[in-house]
């Protein structure tokens, strides 16, 4: 059997998104994190991206703002392998109109097997991991089973 192997490079692309209450925390975070930032390719929901862009003075790809489609962007980026990494600082205790869009950027990333932070402690620990400055091979799931399924 043939293995799907994606193979992430050392400079890697970086979604950020994060919910109104959680954009201060992910500001933050970024901000004490901006050397290693600058060592990735950005990409974020809208607002998020304009903030981020602002404090780290990094250019950013600003998607739609998530609620007006920049979380389905995300998710499709990471569906055709355009995101190696994902931070989501969701917010846990509010409902979000755009609930479902969020369900599908946390389902798409599951089931593509991706790295992804959706708290700052988490998020820590990620961008500490060695993995993020190097090099980095994986296996895909295989959904062959699924895609060629009788039907
Ligand atoms: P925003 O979107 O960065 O445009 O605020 C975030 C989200 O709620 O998904």
């Amino acid at each position: 059997m043939i293995k799907n192997i994606r193979k992430l490079e050392r400079r890697k692309k970086i979604a950020l998104i994060a919910h109104d209450n959680k954009k201060k925390d992910l500001i933050e975070w970024a901000i004490h994190n901006k050397i290693e930032l600058s060592k990735h390719s950005l990409v974020a929901t809208g607002t998020t991206g304009k903030l981020i862009e602002e404090a780290l003075d990094q250019p950013v790809v600003k998607l739609l703002s998530g609620p007006l489609g920049g979380d389905q962007q995300i998710g499709a980026m990471i569906a055709t392998g355009d995101i190696d990494v994902v931070f989501f600082f969701f917010d846990p205790m509010e409902a979000q109109p755009h609930d479902s869009d969020v369900k599908a950027l946390l389902r798409l990333a599951v089931a593509w097997n991706l790295p992804m932070a959706c708290d700052r402690t988490t998020a820590d620990f990620l961008m500490t991991s060695r993995f993020m400055q190097e090099e980095y091979s994986y296996e895909l799931p295989d959904y062959t089973h699924y895609l060629n399924r009788n039907i």
